[in-house]
C-alpha cells in the first residue's frame, strides 16, 4: 500500500513511518518541519525507495493537490498537527490555523482526489487524534468511543474540532474514513520539552525535575512504538466510519510516572542518584485536566490489538534510548531556545 503520512517527522507520525516502511508499505511524508519535527527521527527508513519526501504546509490547499496528484497514495494518514498543551495556552493561533484549518483542506484534498480517482473501495482517510478531547474524568469511569466531546485547552479544543470535521466529511460526503482517540505516548524521539524527556534531561543534569501541582494528575501511557502498530491495524483492517479508542491500560499519576523514571535514572545513570531528590512541585497548568483514562474493549475485541510493553518496560526503554542518544536531543536543545526556556541547555 502506498500511504501519505502528514506529520510523518513529529514523533508519533515518525514512528508510523518506520513501521510502515518496516512493513513493505510505501511512504510519502508530507511535513511543513516546525521545530517539533526532525528528519534524523526517520533517516534510516528514508534509505529505502520505497520513502519519498514533500516539505508542504497542511494549511496551503494547492501544495496537498499536487502532492496527492503526484503521488497517488491508497490511504492518507492524518498526523501533522500543533501539539503541546503549554504552547496552545501560549499561542492559539496556531492550533486554530495548523489542527482545525489545516484538517480541513486534508479532507477537501482528499475528497477531490478521491473523486478524480473514480472513489477506490480501499482508499481511506485516517485522522489521528487524542483522548484530550473528551475533558476531564472523576476518580472512575473511562472514556469510550461515544463519550461525549467536553475538549478544555486550546489544544483539545483544535483537535475535537477536526475530528468533527472528520465525521462530517464522512457523513456529508461520503469519503471513507477511521478516526483513533490515543492517550497520552512516550518513548524514543520525543521532543525534549515533553514530560518524560523533560523529567530524564533534567536528571541526567542534577536540576529540579518539575511536577505540576500536586502531581496527582492520572494519565493513561502508551509506547509509541506500540501505537504506531495500532494505527497500522486501524487503516487496514478498521471498520469504515469508525472510531476507535487507542491506550495502554497503564494509569499512572504524574508523580509515580516520574519516580518510576528517576528509578530507571538511578540503576542505568547512578551518578546524581537518588535523582528523585530532585523533584519540585511547581504552579498547576491553568485548566489542566485531572484524570484520563480509556476504554480499549473495542479495538481489544474488533482488531484483536494489545499493546506489547507494560509502561515500566516501556519507560526503561526510553531511559536508555535517551542516554544513547544525546546526539539526538542536544542539538534539539541548542534550538530555537528551547533548552534555555526548559533550563537544560
Ligand atoms: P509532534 O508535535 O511531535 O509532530 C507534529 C508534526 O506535524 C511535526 O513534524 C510538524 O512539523 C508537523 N506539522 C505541524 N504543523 C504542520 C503544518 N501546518 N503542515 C504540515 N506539517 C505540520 O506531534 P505528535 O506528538 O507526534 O502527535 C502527532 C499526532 O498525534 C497529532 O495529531 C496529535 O494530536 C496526535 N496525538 C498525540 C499524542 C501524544 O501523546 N503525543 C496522543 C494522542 C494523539
Amino acid at each position: 500500500m502506498k500511504i501519505l503520512i502528514t506529520g510523518g517527522a513529529g514523533f508519533i507520525g515518525s514512528a508510523v513511518v518506520r513501521l510502515a516502511i518496516a512493513r513493505g508499505h510505501h511512504v510519502v511524508n508530507l511535513d511543513a518541519l516546525t521545530y517539533a519535527a526532525n528528519l534524523e527521527n526517520v533517516a534510516q527508513a528514508a534509505q529505502s525507495d520505497r520513502y519519498a519526501f514533500e516539505q508542504a504546509d497542511i494549511r496551503d490547499r494547492a501544495a496537498l493537490d499536487r502532492i496527492l496528484a503526484d503521488h497517488r497514495p491508497d490511504a492518507i494518514m492524518h498526523l501533522a498537527a500543533e501539539s503541546h498543551v503549554d504552547r496552545s495556552i501560549d499561542g492559539p493561533a496556531a492550533f486554530v490555523e495548523t489542527n482545525v484549518i489545516g484538517t480541513f483542506n486534508m479532507l477537501e484534498a482528499a475528497r477531490a482526489y478521491w473523486t478524480a480517482q473514480g472513489k477506490p473501495d480501499g482508499f481511506r482517510f485516517h485522522h489521528i487524534s487524542t483522548d484530550e478531547v473528551f475533558g476531564s474524568l472523576g476518580e472512575t469511569g473511562q472514556f469510550t468511543e461515544t463519550t461525549p466531546y467536553d475538549p478544555r485547552s486550546p489544544y483539545s479544543a483544535s483537535k475535537a474540532g477536526s475530528d468533527h470535521l472528520v465525521r462530517a466529511w464522512a457523513e456529508t460526503y461520503g469519503l471513507p474514513v477511521v478516526l483513533t482517540n490515543c492517550s497520552n505516548n512516550y518513548g524514543p524521539y520525543h521532543f525534549p520539552e515533553k514530560l518524560v524527556p523533560v523529567v530524564i534531561l533534567k536528571a541526567l543534569s542534577g536540576q529540579p525535575i518539575p511536577v505540576y501541582g500536586d502531581g496527582g494528575n492520572i494519565r493513561d501511557w502508551l509506547y509509541v512504538e506500540d501505537h504506531a502498530d495500532a494505527l497500522l491495524l486501524v487503516l487496514e483492517k478498521g471498520q469504515l466510519n469508525r472510531s476507535y479508542n487507542i491506550g495502554g491500560e497503564n494509569e499512572a499519576t504524574n508523580i509515580d510516572l516520574v519516580r518510576t523514571i528517576c528509578a530507571h535514572m538511578d540503576d542505568l545513570h547512578p551518578a546524581g542518584a537518588p535523582h528523585a531528590d530532585l523533584i519540585t512541585f511547581v504552579t498547576d497548568r491553568p485548566g489542566h485536566d485531572r484524570r484520563y483514562a480509556i476504554d480499549p474493549t473495542r479495538i481489544r475485541t474488533e482488531l484483536g490489538w494489545r499493546p506489547s510493553v507494560t509502561v515500566e518496560e516501556g519507560l526503561r526503554r526510553t531511559v536508555e534510548w535517551y542516554l544513547a542518544n544525546r546526539d539526538w536531543w542536544q542539538p534539539l536543545l541548542d534550538r530555537d531556545g528551547v533548552g534555555k526556556r526548559l533550563g537544560t541547555a
